[in-house]
């Protein structure tokens, strides 16, 4: 099988050693590594995680034109090799200088897996599962948003949307802090033998905190525009402006997922919610959603409005990043986290 494969096929992953399994995404699986002491990254990390895509095992159905020459042609299929480089691309231009971005490390690839290599992170798994199971105080919910507010930033600036903002895609590095965890006061269903809902509160106090978090996954993302000049990528001029403004607005994608992230580390369950996929896009289109009584009751009206100018329906009255970054709630003195840097 296919963990026995790549086990087997280490020999040919040059100057990296595959420890154990550490994540699993919807066409990888991530790995922890020990670079070779032979090798140069070995003098900077004495971990890795080691990100394996098998070749070939789909093709990635791109839904947006293709540009030749400035013009844009039809829907086109991109195979996985182009889409795998294109994040490696990503990955390595917008990873330097941001310290609340995965750090790209190196990228290999042998006959049957691509690896990329990036900085580890102990707390892989965890934000997720902490997501799924509670609630977060509002200090630490800020501590955590103004971290992802800072990767975002950087990325935006770059003129790259990442496009798959989610808890999954959220990591951390040091658990060791994490402070006391209390029941949850409410269900989240009424009925009583229902165990899903139990949740558990992390309140963020008494110097705990979850360190430095970092965005992670460049699968999805895209470069709008170049740095330099502004201006869309492969075009030269002669682009209409319906284009421009749907690539100004894809950047308020990302400022949507930090609004979802952000309402769900508050109360503990996602702001959209359906078991049937087209009730749950129709409720999405519409912007349907509530601060649910009563596990919204005891949550700041600041904080309130902070999701809710990032759930706005509208692109145009959405905040972007720099709007997020200033937002009052946000910017409140968190004086029971202490940061660590
Ligand atoms: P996919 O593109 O398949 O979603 P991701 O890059 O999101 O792959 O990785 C899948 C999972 O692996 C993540 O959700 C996370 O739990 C874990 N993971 C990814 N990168 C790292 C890392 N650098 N350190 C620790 N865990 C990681
Ligand atoms: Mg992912």
């Amino acid at each position: 099988n296919t963990e026995e494969n790549i086990f087997s096929e280490q020999i040919e992953l040059n100057n990296y050693k595959l420890i154990e399994k550490i994540g699993e995404g919807a066409f990888s699986k991530v790995y922890r590594g020990i670079p070779l002491e032979s090798s140069f990254v070995a003098k900077q990390y004495k971990q890795v995680a080691i990100k394996v895509i098998k070749k070939d095992i789909l093709t990635v159905e791109d839904n947006e034109p293709m540009e030749i020459n400035g013009e844009r042609h039809g829907s086109s299929k991109t195979s996985t090799r182009e889409q795998v480089l294109k994040e490696v691309a990503l990955h390595k231009q917008v990873s330097p200088g941001c310290k609340n971005i995965v750090q790209f490390i190196d990228f290999q690839e042998t006959p049957s897996y691509y690896y990329i290599i990036q900085e580890l992170l102990n707390g892989g798994e965890i934000f997720n599962e902490i997501v799924k199971l509670t609630y977060l105080s509002e200090d630490l919910t800020r501590h955590i948003a103004k971290q992802l507010g800072n990767a975002i930033k950087h990325l935006h600036s770059m003129g790259v949307v990442h496009r798959d903002i989610k808890p999954e895609n959220l990591l951390f590095n040091s658990i060791e802090f994490l402070p006391s965890i209390q029941p949850r006061k409410f269900r989240k269903s009424d009925d009583p033998n229902s165990k899903a809902d139990e949740g558990i509160f992390i309140p963020g106090i008494g110097g705990g905190g979850i360190g430095i978090v970092k965005l992670a996954d460049f699968g999805l993302s895209k470069q709008i525009y170049q740095t330099n000049t502004k201006t869309p990528c492969g075009t030269v001029g002669y682009t209409a402006p319906e284009v421009v403004k749907d690539e100004m607005y894809s950047m308020k994608v990302d400022m949507w997922g930090i609004g979802c992230v952000l309402y769900t580390m508050l109360c503990g369950f996602p702001p959209f919610y359906d078991d049937k996929i087209n009730i749950l896009t129709e409720k999405i289109s519409r912007g349907e959603y509530t601060f649910l009584q009563p596990w919204w009751d005891e949550i700041s009206d600041g904080a309130k409005r902070c999701v809710s100018k990032l759930l706005e329906v509208d692109p145009l009255l959405r905040y972007d990043i720099d709007e997020f970054l200033n937002d009052p709630w946000l910017n409140q003195y968190d004086c029971e986290i202490k940061e660590k840097t």
